[in-house]
């Protein structure tokens, strides 16, 4: 069997939005590569919460979020474009443009992603077929059904090309017909590889599929289970998984105290361990030597680590503003790249 690989990982997330306010406490669960699950509970649980906090629209108060070993909250300003870009949201009140039609939308998403034209037309053709609404191009949002416009807003969100596709009550207010062709065309992208979560109150929707579902109540996850919405297993409550992620120290595991930050001590005894370790990613080799070599020097080896760093880590590494901005350059055209693959 393949071995799996977590794409997303809270770990012990807490999120106040004031003292009295707390929308997520103490919640780990993570997710694998390629999975399809449910996130499920009543009104005010926290399920938004969490999403805003994947897409750092919100930072948590406390806790750990990785996304493909990124550090979430960590994650430099000038990246968040690209970063999001890797994530594909269907939100729940977010309407398709209503002065443009269904194929002008999702056109206009690949506009802003800098494509050419040739590409902009074959990939609208391809999204709209894929959630079979080929002969609705030319129609206004408010000439579409609810279930056609929300099948628009999923092939829209997929426009980016994303790794992770998450739609926030994808079938609010459909009828069953409707919901059952949603479920199906989430089913087909998830098929093809993309990991998937949908948000949703839908008893009927969750029990027609054996996936996985993770329930929420008062902003913590009170049960993961897989199959039924209303099965309750109790999650695992510490860390979901025991894999080693390399923030910033190899050595250090997630969760782990230590883990502050890039001290100036981290950076002495790494240099001291240099001469243990020299070999590091070859996509590092196109950047700036002078920064090359004060990343190396610190043991920072792959591009996952140089993710993330943050502002501080780069003030300890003695990178200066200009080269901070070429390594900004770097990263982002590095990311770029990787999307395109
Ligand atoms: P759900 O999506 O499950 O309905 P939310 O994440 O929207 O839950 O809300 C969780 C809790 O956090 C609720 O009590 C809500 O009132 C509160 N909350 C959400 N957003 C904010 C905010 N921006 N400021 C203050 N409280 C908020």
């Amino acid at each position: 069997m393949e071995q799996e690989t977590a794409m997303i990982i809270f770990d012990k997330v807490t999120k106040k939005y004031s003292e009295k306010i707390v929308a997520l406490e103490d919640v780990s669960f993570s997710l694998n590569k390629g999975e399809f699950s449910f996130l499920v509970g009543p009104s005010g649980a926290g399920k938004t919460t969490l999403l805003r906090l994947l897409i750092r629209e919100e930072l948590p108060t406390s806790g750990a979020i990785l996304f493909d070993k990124i550090d979430v909250p960590k994650l430099p300003n000038k990246l968040l474009p690209k970063y999001r870009q890797r994530l594909g949201v269907v939100f729940q009140n977010l309407r398709l443009l209503e002065s443009k039609t269904l194929g002008e939308n999702i056109q206009f998403a690949l506009e802003i992603l800098g494509k050419q034209e040739k590409e902009i037309k074959e990939t609208t053709d391809y999204l709209l077929e894929l959630v079979k609404l080929q002969d609705r191009k030319d129609l206004f949002p408010a000439q579409l059904s609810g279930g056609e416009q929300q099948r628009g807003a999923i092939a829209r969100a997929l426009a980016n090309n994303p790794d992770f596709l998450v739609a926030d009550e994808p079938t609010g207010n459909l009828d069953p017909e409707s919901s059952f062709q949603i479920l199906d065309i989430l089913n087909s992208i998830n098929r093809a590889g993309t990991t998937v979560m949908v948000i949703t109150h839908d008893r009927e929707m969750v029990n027609k599929m054996n996936n996985r579902v993770i329930r929420m109540e008062e902003g913590k996850v009170i049960s993961d289970s897989k199959g039924s919405y209303d099965a309750i297993k109790k999650p695992k409550s510490k860390v979901v998984i025991e894999r080693e992620i390399t923030i910033l120290d190899p050595n250090i595991k997630i969760g782990d105290e230590a883990n502050e930050g890039l001290t100036k001590k981290n950076i002495k005894d790494s240099k001291s361990k240099k001469e243990e370790k020299k070999e590091y990613d070859k996509d590092m080799d196109s950047l700036d030597e002078s920064i090359k070599k004060k990343l190396l020097d610190a043991q920072i080896t792959s591009i996952d680590l140089i993710l993330n760093l943050t502002d501080e880590d780069l003030d300890n590494l003695n990178i200066k503003d200009t080269e901070r901005e070429n390594l900004e350059d770097f990263l982002s055209e590095y990311l770029n790249k990787k999307q395109k693959k």
